[in-house]
Parts: structure tokens; sequence; C-alpha cells
């Protein structure tokens, strides 16, 4: 959880999450394509591994986020 939230208040801290920050240097996904997989879920499962989703308010946004594919 700490990690998490470390991360969100860099990426706010940046400037906010915009889509062109949803992917890293390495054209790999980064967290926040992994983000999208999950918004707006709190309580489903997650669709790559059918953990439930879980939702923290950080500032005025809330983000949602899956336990288990979080590293
Ligand atoms: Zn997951």
């Amino acid at each position: 959880m700490s990690e998490i939230k470390l991360v969100l208040e860099q990426a706010i801290a940046q400037g906010g999450t915009t889509l062109k920050d949803f992917s890293q240097t390495d054209g790999k996904p980064g967290y926040f394509a992994q983000e999208l997989q999950v918004y707006g879920r709190s309580g489903e499962p997650c669709r790559l591994c059918g953990n439930e989703i879980k939702e923290m308010k950080i500032g005025q946004r809330n983000t949602f986020f899956c336990d288990a594919c979080q590293s």
C-alpha cells in the first residue's frame, strides 16, 4: 500500500495522470495502464487475475487498484 501511495503522490506531483504518461519509456505499460484496467471497478474482479479491486482516495482523486497485480 505504501508503495502504491508513493507512486501516486509522485505522479500527482509531476502534473497528474494524462494518457501520455501511461506508457513507460521502455514501451511496456506502466502503473497507470494497469489503473485503467481497474478504474471505477471497486469490488469487482480484476480483469487480469480475478482478485477484488480496491478503492483508495488520494487527495481529490479516487484510485482503483488490484492488490495481487501491484508489486
Ligand atoms: Zn489483478
